[in-house]
């Protein structure tokens, strides 16, 4: 491991922003450290409210994340009163948070980490703590302790395995005390501590403990195959996400019985390597390389290995029966070692592992799918090295249901915001670039959805799905060029849905054109372009929506953005009312047809929305303006003046009803059509 320390960087910092710069460089390697694991401290002298100079110890709040830390991120505790409890024999995890937060200079400052007390027993001025893959490779062996003193000798001392806590930070206190001359400590199954006078000293030894750890698993590994892959699972590019796109839906619905989860499709070649490999099937199951990594990929992966990925329909099958399976095995696990304090957590699996396809992780969101599967990585990479070292070794089952059961974990997750309405939720929108589409797409991603978003204008889509990650987080939009009137283009689009979220709950089929002329001189050409686009392009598209909503099995929301012309057709606008007059009468057969399934179709029939809209081109607002005896300039205010309410529709007007429709609030609701003019009595539905 390289040591990224850089003189020059570190000049002339404080002692905080030292530890902020210690604390990013191992935050940023993923090998140390992943997605808010880890922890870093200094004793130090701070101010305190009154100005006065306090002995404290200044360490990382609970939760965030090393890599991207900040000064504000370190809460200070005075070190008296908290070096105070060395004396205790025992304490719980709610009396040491609640005795922790009386220590604190700031009383509003981040909650201080759960590893705070192990960090103020070792007397040292800087301390800092990983769960380097490196380092539980060697722990999560049954050669465990030998390969610790073959490496380590006596530089080194370590600990078994306890929860973190005050026992442990006990534990750790008594054991460097005993053996001060130790350059840190191996916390087995769970990672590395290392301190110093300062904040490089700390780094340097953190960083040539873990290279000690790497350059003897190098030295095992040379000349053995670890993972020896059995031919017939490595399928080839194409073919391996094709089945992964056609099998991704069942998965989905089968592992989001008890609550909604989105999918990340990965197989990258570490994945393949493992999940194609012929330990993979028991070595998978053995259980997760450091606590912190339980807490979000719970104890084991669901394993499941398809008889015949091409037989489609036997593989859904063994899908449904492997997450079934799964769950029950969860259950009996929960039932074993339950104190029946807190009710049975979500039994479906995180991650999912499918030897020939690959690795599906899950999650409530795209972020949270990602640490999942991020983690795994590591966990593939430090099972390789401890099986090339020894033999795979974890938790207990009793100690890994401590840790998904922690109640300092569950109660940070009552912490967390509540879902949005349409939370957990996956949203296609066509025509999503511009005008009624673009509005929707942005509601739906506030309101909690990820929303794929499809338009013939690849400029336009792009720029939307950077606009929406930026504001809603990782992966909450992800973009495609879709033409809604080509079959091979739609079923290419759903093919590239399948692999980035999984499956489909709600598709808003928007994309539309407008075609001026009355019936006597409208060309053939303008009259099958119409067709082409608004009715064969929403069959087209809810064709594929359809087929995937049943596979999936999930129920779903199909809305269709209509016209008020459905109702009330205008003149000289022949060849549009007639093929919007279809479409709507394709959502009443699909609510027909589907209710069965739980898939609803509703259709919003909206009039003239002008705002960003592609539709209203020149060309269809001089034809419109003339047919209504008015001026351009002027047609906005001649339908808002024609409406009962005298108000103007707008994309947000529009896309307010399709959360409504896309949600549980109108779940009771299908094949209805939804008037949205301002109130016109020529277009009352009937
Ligand atoms: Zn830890």
């Amino acid at each position: 491991m390289r040591n990224l320390w850089s003189e020059s960087e570190a000049q002339g910092k404080n002692e905080l922003d030292t530890l902020v710069y210690q604390s990013r460089l191992i935050g940023a390697d993923t090998s140390l450290v992943v997605w808010g694991g880890g922890n870093t401290s200094i004793k130090s002298t701070v101010k305190d409210f009154r100005g006065r100079h306090v002995e404290a110890l200044v360490v990382k709040g609970s939760g965030s994340d090393m890599k991207s830390i900040e000064r504000k991120h370190f809460p200070s505790l005075r070190l008296d009163d908290t070096l105070a409890l060395f004396d205790r024999d025992a304490m719980t995890d709610d009396e040491m948070v609640e005795y922790l937060g009386m220590c604190m200079l700031d009383p509003k400052a981040p909650r201080p980490s759960i590893e705070t007390l192990l960090h103020a027993f070792l007397p040292f001025n800087s301390v800092a703590h990983s769960h380097a893959d490196a380092i539980v490779s060697l722990t999560n062996t049954r050669e465990c302790l030998d390969i610790l003193k073959a490496v380590y000798g006596k530089k080194v001392s370590w600990v078994e395995y306890i929860r973190p806590g005050f026992k442990l930070s006990k534990l750790v206190g008594q054991t460097v005390k005993a053996n001060p001359k130790v350059d840190g400590i191996i916390l087995i199954n769970h990672g590395l501590f290392t301190w110093g006078g300062d904040a490089r000293q700390t780094y340097d030894r953190h960083i040539d403990i873990v290279t000690k750890a790497e350059e003897y698993i190098v030295s095992k590994s040379r000349g053995k195959a670890v993972f020896n892959v059995v031919k017939s699972r490595a399928l080839p590019d194409d073919r391996r996400r094709a089945l992964a796109a056609a099998l991704a839906p069942t998965l989905r619905g089968a592992v989001s019985r008890k609550q909604g989860v989105v999918l990340r499709y990965d197989d990258a070649a570490d994945i393949l390597e493992f999940v194609n490999s012929k330990e993979a099937a028991e070595l998978s199951q053995i259980g997760p390389a450091t606590p912190d990594h339980t807490l979000q990929t719970k104890i084991k992966p669901m394993w499941v290995e398809l008889d015949n990925p091409d037989d489609i329909e036997a593989s859904k099958k063994q899908i449904k029966a492997a997450a079934d399976q799964y769950a029950d095995d969860y259950a009996a696990w929960y039932q074993a070692n339950t104190d029946n304090k807190h009710p049975m957590l979500d039994p479906y699996p995180r991650v999912i592992l499918a030897p020939g396809l690959g690795m599906w992780s899950t999650g409530k969101d795209a972020r949270a799918a990602l640490i999942a599967g991020d983690i795994y990585h590591h966990t593939i990479s430090v099972l390789k090295s401890a099986s090339a070292i020894g033999h795979y070794s974890s938790l207990s089952d009793k100690d890994s249901y401590d840790v998904e059961y922690w109640p300092m974990e569950l109660y940070k997750l009552t912490l967390l915001p509540p879902d949005r309405e349409l939370s957990r939720k996956v949203a296609l929108v066509t025509g999503a670039a511009s005008g009624i589409g673009l509005g929707i797409a942005r509601r739906l991603a506030a309101d909690g959805a990820h929303v794929f978003l499809t338009d013939i204008d690849a400029d336009g889509v792009h720029k939307l799905a950077e606009e929406l990650n930026k504001k809603h987080g990782y992966n909450r939009a992800a973009a495609c060029v879709m033409d809604v009137t080509n079959e091979e283009n739609v079923a290419d689009a759903f093919r590239q849905l399948r692999l980035a979220y999984g499956g489909l709950d709600v598709l808003v089929s928007n994309a539309g054109i407008a075609s001026a002329g009355a019936v006597h001189d409208l060309p053939l050409k303008d009259w099958q372009r119409s067709f082409d686009v608004n009715a064969t392009g929403h069959f087209l598209v809810s064709r594929e929506a359809v087929r995937l909503m049943r596979q999936q099995g999930m129920g779903g929301s199909i809305v269709f953005i209509g016209t008020r012309n459905i109702t009330s057709p205008g003149n000289d606008f022949s060849a549009y009312s007639a093929s919007k007059a279809a479409e709507a009468q394709l959502g009443k057969v699909i609510a027909l047809e589907n209710a069965s399934h739980g898939i609803r179709c509703n259709i919003i029939n909206p009039d003239a929305v002008f705002e960003g809209s592609k539709l209203w081109s020149r060309d269809i607002m001089e034809q419109r303006a003339k047919t209504h005896g008015t001026t351009v300039e002027k047609l906005p205010d001649f339908y808002r003046q024609r409406n009962m309410l005298k108000v103007q529709i707008t994309p947000a007007d529009v896309a307010e009803i399709v959360v409504l429709f896309a949600g549980s609030r109108a779940a009771k609701t299908t094949g209805a059509m939804f008037p949205l003019d301002g109130g016109i009595k020529d277009a009352f539905v009937r």
